[in-house]
């Protein structure tokens, strides 16, 4: 999340961005998502400007630019260590590969307006007009933003065809400002649901982890499921059951396996079974679909079967394996899904790591006995040897081993 000073930076260094253009001569406006914010009193997180200048005028006229999108008619221009998008007004021309427009002509803003998803992301401010002339609204955007209402601009159907992947920037925007999706929008996301299927998985996985991150993940789960755009993004049968786990989650998730977790969570209201072999192929399913990193993949698979032991194993395991799992990368996300699901086990099972972990050997102490120790008393590495760390380890969080001689005398017992 970007700090309001950053927002305040940002905004500062579009309005130069702004001043510059227009002293060249040029139209230059704020444009799309930070349009939509400040008028919904939110911060933006970035400032973007569209322009009548050309690229190359726009190359000409600040010294610090970089072309990443020049074909399309963007560049990048820096102003300190802010970067601001600035683009060319323009028209899209026809969608081949549902990404992006095969060509683009540059043209004026009602064009530009137009090429736009939504309408309320379809306005302009001009920060230098007064206050009468500082909003330009070529699509209805304002009375959509009053309404608190995600309606394409033009035909949806039309403009879903052009890009699928809309679909789900509708919910997310949806989700995100608790709005709702115009009836006529929402008819075309449901008659075009499968063709989701023709957008990048990477795509879809972008858009679901920001949906998921976002503490309106509840909201954004439900109208996926309602717009049946569960199946194409999950790869499973379109369901509509309520959405309970994730909307108990915390708003804030803080940690790497963010998403994994609410994926999790997910999945569960779905009617996944913990103990099934349903979990590894949803897993594989999942990770497939919506391009998970190994690292997100490892963490989905470590919460379902985390969850598992803390649900059905956590009784009959010894103190080593409860320490083993209260110190294990999975227990933060899988505790935070296990009080979603069972309050009273999860403070029960709270209660028993609390304990623990005032336990003189803690949860996770540092070995008394290391694999070093070992190789300087003579014996040699092997599976035996590692297995007989293991245990030594183990003996040490029971509080059977503390210090290195004791551990020694029990390694020499284990016959390696
Ligand atoms: P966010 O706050 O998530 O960045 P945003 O509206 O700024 O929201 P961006 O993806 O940054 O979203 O896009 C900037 C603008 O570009 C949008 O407001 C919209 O006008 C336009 N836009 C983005 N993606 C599409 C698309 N797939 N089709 C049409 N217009 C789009
Ligand atoms: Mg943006």
């Amino acid at each position: 999340m970007a700090s309001s000073t950053d927002s305040a930076r940002a905004r500062e260094a579009a309005i130069e961005i702004v001043r510059t253009l227009r002293d060249a001569g040029h139209i230059a406006y704020f444009a799309g998502g930070c349009v939509r914010d400040e008028l919904l009193g939110l911060e933006p997180t970035d400032y973007d400007i569209a322009t009548d200048a050309t690229p190359d005028r726009i190359r000409s006229l600040f010294p610090r630019t970089a072309a990443v999108g020049a074909a399309f008619g963007v560049i990048l221009v820096r102003i300190g260590r802010i970067v601001v998008e600035v683009a060319t007004f323009r028209a899209d021309g026809p969608y081949t590969d549902r990404r992006r427009p095969d060509a683009v002509t540059f043209s004026d803003p009602v064009a530009d307006a137009q090429r736009r998803d939504f309408t309320v992301n379809a306005l302009f401010i001009d920060p230098s007009a007064d206050e009468a002339h500082r909003i330009i609204d070529h699509v209805g955007g304002i009375a959509d933003l009053r309404r608190r209402t995600i309606r394409a601009v033009g035909d949806p159907d039309q403009r879903l065809a052009e890009d699928h992947l809309r679909a789900l920037r509708a919910v997310r925007l949806a989700s995100r400002l608790d709005f709702t999706i115009d009836p006529h929008t929402a008819a075309a996301i449901r008659r075009h649901t499968l063709d989701l299927n023709g957008v990048s998985r990477e795509r879809i996985g972008e858009e679901l982890r920001k949906m998921l991150l976002h503490h309106s993940r509840a909201r954004a789960i439900t109208t996926l499921q309602q717009l049946g755009l569960d199946a194409p993004v999950l790869g499973e049968a379109a369901a509509d059951p309520p959405v309970q786990l994730a909307a108990r989650l915390p708003e804030e998730l803080p940690g790497p396996a963010a998403f994994a977790l609410v994926l999790a969570a997910w999945v569960l209201d779905r009617g996944l079974v913990l103990d099934s072999p349903a979990v590894p192929e949803t897993v594989a399913r999942l990770r497939a679909g919506l391009c998970l990193s190994n690292q997100e993949r490892d963490d989905l698979a470590a919460i379902l079967g985390g969850l598992l032991a803390l649900v059905s194993k956590w009784g009959s395991m010894s103190v080593a394996q409860r320490k083993r799992a209260a110190s294990a990368a999975w227990y933060p996300p899988t505790r935070e899904l296990l009080r979603a699901r069972s309050p009273e086990v999860a403070s029960a099972v709270e209660r028993v790591v609390g304990e623990l972990a005032r336990t003189p050997s803690g949860l996770a102490p540092e070995p008394v006995l290391t694999g070093d120790d070992l190789v300087a008393a003579g014996y040699k590495p092997g599976p035996a040897f590692r297995q007989a760390l293991e245990t030594v380890y183990d003996a040490q969080l029971e509080g059977r081993v503390t210090d290195r001689a004791g551990a020694l005398e029990l390694a020499r017992g284990l016959g390696i």
